[in-house]
């Protein structure tokens, strides 16, 4: 017979969802991983490639902080997992001076990445190191690199034979508190019941009604595939541009991603393709005629700050109920911390070496944009 009922359950079967079971079943706890869609790593977390890249500043900020502690997080993770996450590429990243902030860096002061290497090179050595002709001064980020993050997402939930089950094609659709435990009702009908939940299905989260009021906002990416061409072939760096192309693989670039508000459009469209190709191009003018095989749509979960949202979320007299979600662009590098950040919370460890990141992603800071509810 199944059980119903477990130590933890997880709601999301992403990036997130993974990185939280991976910790709490460490633990050895017993956790549900309860997914909507029939297989792991559906939606943001499905794409083929992810980059681990920080954050390019000019001096520590928390964001710039999070950001790094959580590269370095992630890679560990990755080693830890050692032969049974294969694919991962330390290929090292050029950052191209895309956008006004980055610009001003190069020109005026030194990069700064809180402890990650980060270098300024001329138009010649980046040249060198990615093994194409760029013509511009950028930045070198030797540690970075980029994995998949479907394999990531399947590893962690089923390294190391931990306690974790998942329930695939079943939908959270309400919780209930009660005494000391949440009923979590599904949409098969079942109730199952647990005194921890997590609630890790990025803008999905507000489908519930105890978080319909967080500010989580869906924003729509296309990702392309493309055939590489006898020069891009030689591509041995990722290169980030505002977009980003990583080396081929089996003849194949990954190139991402466009950035849309307000579009819920699930379907990929010749158009955004293009529009994908095209910012390469004008980035990478030595790369041409690339030949796009396929394209991928996903949505991105923006919180009110940027800042991803982790830790116990603020309530009053209920069970507590936590959520690592509103991972951004960048939840390769904060959801697996956002998990263990978690589990050490659940547990009663001290945050130690993740406390400013704990902090900074706070679910508290939430608090502050509930509507106030006037009777
Ligand atoms: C186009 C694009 C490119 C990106 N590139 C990068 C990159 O290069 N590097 C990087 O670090 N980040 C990147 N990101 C961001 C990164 O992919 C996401 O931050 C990360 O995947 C989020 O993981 P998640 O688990 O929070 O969300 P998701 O992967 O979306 O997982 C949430 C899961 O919860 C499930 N779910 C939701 N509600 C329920 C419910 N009620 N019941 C059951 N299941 C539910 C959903 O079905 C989904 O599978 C990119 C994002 C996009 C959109």
């Amino acid at each position: 017979m199944t059980s119903t009922s477990f130590d933890a359950i997880v709601i999301g079967g992403g990036i997130a969802g993974a990185g939280t079971a991976h910790a709490l079943a460490a633990r050895g706890q017993s956790v549900l991983v309860c997914e909507s869609q029939p297989h792991l790593a559906a939606k943001a977390s499905g794409n083929a490639r992810g980059l681990l890249m920080p954050y390019v500043a000019t001096q520590s900020s928390p964001p710039g902080r999070l950001y790094s502690r959580g590269f370095r997080y992630t890679r560990e993770l990755l080693h830890s997992l050692g032969p049974r996450c294969p694919f991962y590429h330390q290929s090292g990243a050029i950052q191209l001076p895309s956008n006004k902030r980055l610009v001003r860096i190069l020109h005026e002061s030194a990069p700064f990445c809180d402890g990650i290497v980060t270098q300024r090179i001329s138009a010649e050595e980046a040249s060198e190191r990615s093994g194409i002709p760029i013509s511009t001064p950028c930045f070198y980020l030797p540690e970075a690199g980029y994995c998949d993050p479907r394999e990531l997402t399947a590893n962690l939930i089923g390294s190391a034979q931990l306690p974790v089950t998942v329930r695939y094609s079943v939908e959270v659709t309400a919780l209930t508190a009660t005494e000391n435990s949440w009923r979590v009702s599904l949409g098969t009908g079942e109730d199952l019941t647990s005194s921890t939940v997590i609630l890790c299905g990025a803008y999905e989260v507000t489908r519930l009604s105890q978080t319909s009021w967080i500010p989580l906002e869906a924003i729509r990416g296309q990702t392309a595939q493309s055939f590489a061409t006898p020069l891009s072939e030689k591509l041995k760096t990722l290169i980030s541009f505002g977009g980003y192309i990583t080396p081929a693989d089996d003849g194949s670039h990954f190139i991402g991603a466009h950035y849309r508000h307000n579009d819920m459009n699930e379907t990929p469209t010749e158009g955004d393709t293009a529009e994908v190709i095209s910012r390469l191009y004008a980035a990478l003018p030595s790369i041409s005629g690339l030949t796009p095989n396929s394209s991928r749509v996903c949505f991105r979960a923006s919180t009110h700050d940027r800042l991803p949202y982790i830790g116990e979320l603020p309530s009053h007299d209920k069970p507590p109920l936590f959520i690592n979600a509103g991972h951004g662009s960048r939840g390769l590098i904060t959801a697996p911390m956002g998990g263990e950040i978690i589990a050490r919370m659940i547990h009663k460890e001290k945050l130690e070496d993740l406390a400013e990141s704990a902090s900074i992603a706070s679910a508290e800071r939430i608090e502050k944009r509930r509507p106030r509810v006037h009777l």
